[in-house]
């Protein structure tokens, strides 16, 4: 282990939300039209009369957040514009306007980069966004994306993180650990390649575990369904860094503990085969393994069969007293504390 050295902190000390913290508590903000600053997935800001503005901005950093050894240039696009609207979704906006900024190194050609925009042009069209700028750089070492979005929402529709209430159910959208499944996969097949595993890679039947990681797609459909539906979540967060953290985000916030029933989290066929073809739990590629894009929310007890009405929406657990933590509860009756999988380095 490295010496502590002395009036040097090290930010693994802190963790990557402990980091934010103290770089932020100083900020307190000073405009009016600031209605939400740090601490959801978007910042809110005063629109005109009763709408509000919603930004956010998301860094993707090659070697850290993709490696472009197995990402095609075109899903990594696609999914670019897939971070940055998700965090507007879950704030129960819709999202207009994206820009996007790129750090190149000198291994990217014109041609990567056409590709890359083509999978950019793709979704803005499927989600009905604009790119409306950006910014262009070099990079010594390797590829940065960063990409903002901007959605807008009747002010009294924005949903926060800080919003769930005591005995409010716990729901998600679609199926989770699929995203985590399919880099394992495409890791497994790098492995092969290399020449370290002796495995030969097999995609057959797991083309779907793939797409989820390279292609996710922002549940704005959900946003759009539940309005239909009159629902109006009191939390919501995007799923970007797996179940067990944004959970504890959502109890951070909104000062709550939460029961999530282990045997109700949704996952897929192919990602429970792959699991245990690679003897990996499912239930924690669920809980830690982040980039499902779907969302978490809360809704009132009385919203169940609303709920069920919308499809594609499972109800985990409750919202229970701040006292009692956040818990996994096994099929066998026993509780798990949850914990966040830390600092994403
Ligand atoms: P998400 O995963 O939804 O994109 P993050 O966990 O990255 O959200 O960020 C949590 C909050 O902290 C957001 O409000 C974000 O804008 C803010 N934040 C993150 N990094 C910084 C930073 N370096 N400076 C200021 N605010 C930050
Ligand atoms: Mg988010």
């Amino acid at each position: 282990m490295a010496e502590k050295i002395k009036g040097r902190t090290e930010i693994a000390e802190l963790g990557e939300f402990g980091l934010i913290d103290t770089l932020t508590a100083p900020f307190k903000s000073s405009r009016r039209s600031t209605i939400k600053g740090v601490g959801d997935d978007a910042a809110v800001i005063e629109g005109s009369r009763d709408t509000a503005l919603l930004f956010s901005t998301d860094m993707m950093v090659e070697g850290i957040d993709f490696d472009l050894t197995y990402f095609p240039p075109k899903h990594l696009g696609y999914k670019a514009v897939t971070k940055g609207i998700s965090d507007i979704a879950a704030m129960n906006a819709t999202p207009e306007q994206i820009t996007l900024s790129l750090a190149i190194s000198s291994k990217i050609s014109v041609e990567w980069l056409r590709d890359f925009y083509s999978g950019v042009e793709f979704a803005c069209r499927e989600a009905e966004v604009d790119l409306v700028g950006g910014d262009t750089s070099a990079s010594v070492t390797g590829l940065i994306i960063n990409i903002s979005a901007i959605g807008r929402a009747k002010k009294s529709n924005v949903v926060y993180r800080s919003g769930a209430k005591l005995n409010d159910l716990i729901c998600i959208t679609g199926n989770l650990g699929a995203a985590y499944m399919g880099l394992q996969l495409l890791e497994r097949e790098k492995r092969v390649l290399a020449g370290i595993d002796s495995l030969q890679p097999q995609f057959e039947g797991y083309e779907y575990l793939l797409e989820r990681y390279l292609k996710p797609r922002a549940r704005y459909d959900v946003v759009e369904a539940l309005a239909r539906e009159k629902i109006t979540p009191t939390a919501m967060i995007d799923l970007s860094d797996g179940l067990a953290s944004d959970v504890m985000q959502i109890c951070k916030s909104s000062a709550c503990g939460a029961r999530i029933y282990l045997e109700r989290i949704p996952i897929a066929k192919q990602t429970s085969a792959l699991a245990e073809e690679m003897h990996i739990d499912p239930v924690v590629a669920a809980l830690n393994g982040g980039e499902d894009y779907q969302l978490l929310f809360t809704v009132p007890l009385e919203a169940r069969e609303r709920i069920a009405a919308v499809g594609c929406i499972d109800i985990i657990g409750h919202i229970t007293a701040p006292e009692t933590g956040a818990y996994l509860v096994t099929p066998d009756g026993s509780d798990i504390k949850l914990k966040a999988q830390g600092f994403k380095e």
